[in-house]
């Protein structure tokens, strides 16, 4: 059946949703990854660290997509495209040594369309040859494999970014099935979790809590910890406050 999309109670899901391409190598798929993202109605996209921006290349690639590469923000670390989203979702074609939550894509829309109605969320997408740092996929709340064979996991980075956009306005449209949440205080975004994580690492050095030349994985299952609990402004200024009135007293 068609569905008829003026019907459907529209939302800010698509609106929310900021697709961030990272140190991506050849300019056609900057071009490839606007006109998927068009297609499916995501318009914001973010680049860290381009190679190869503006191009030529790219604008031919994007075919009538072209507004997406004009409007698009260019950014010098993962970590400032993404500072003020609630929930940042990293895209990974192989598994990595400490896990993180990981979903399909089905899920991770969800996850994502859920979290849309308090804020901003980003998908994030790595380099052609390499993908994600283990540091950048850290800044991530949880992880979306696209369940591709093991024999031959990794598709092309436009491709990739095309099943999530399809992932994710297909929710769009079937959004009464959402089971909405309600939270009675706004989440942390990226930049306010970032702060408390360091706030904590701080501290456990001045207590002398590990060896800062061997942190093994320490800091990781923290800022693991961290990421996974969708933590609000409230309860990170407790922390933060908690810490600092330590550190208060030690001195
Ligand atoms: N050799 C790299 C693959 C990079 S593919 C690696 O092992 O990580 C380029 C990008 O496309 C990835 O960083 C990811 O964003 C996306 N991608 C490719 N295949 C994927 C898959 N099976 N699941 C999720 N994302 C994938």
């Amino acid at each position: 059946m068609h569905v008829d999309e003026k019907k459907i109670k529209s939302d800010n899901l698509l609106n929310s949703v900021k697709v961030v391409l990272v140190g991506t190598t050849h300019p056609g798929n900057i071009g490839a990854t606007a006109r998927a993202m068009k297609n499916m109605g995501i318009l914001d996209l973010a680049l860290v660290e381009p190679k190869e921006f503006p191009s030529d290349v790219a604008t031919f690639r994007s075919k009538a997509a072209k507004d997406i590469l004009e409007k698009a923000s260019v950014h010098r670390s993962l970590a400032e495209a993404i500072s003020e989203c609630e929930l940042v979702v990293g895209t990974s074609a192989r598994g990595r040594t400490v896990p993180w939550p990981v979903l399909n894509p089905r899920e991770a829309a969800e996850e994502m369309h859920k979290s849309s109605l308090n804020g901003k969320v980003a998908i994030v997408f790595g380099r052609e040859d390499r993908g994600l740092t283990n540091e950048e996929l850290g800044l991530c709340n949880f992880h979306v494999h696209i369940p591709s064979d093991p024999e031959y996991s990794s598709l092309n980075l436009s491709q990739a970014v095309q099943i999530l956009a399809y992932e994710i306005r297909l929710s769009y449209l079937q959004d009464r099935h959402v089971n909405k949440e309600y939270w009675d205080v706004e989440l942390a975004n990226n930049e306010q979790t970032e702060r408390l994580i360091n706030h904590m690492d701080e501290l456990m050095q001045e207590v002398d809590f590990y060896d800062v030349e061997n942190p093994r994985k320490l800091l990781v299952r923290v800022r693991r910890f961290f990421k996974r609990s969708k933590i609000d402004v409230m309860e990170a200024n407790i922390f933060r406050g908690l810490f600092a009135t330590i550190q208060k007293k030690l001195k």
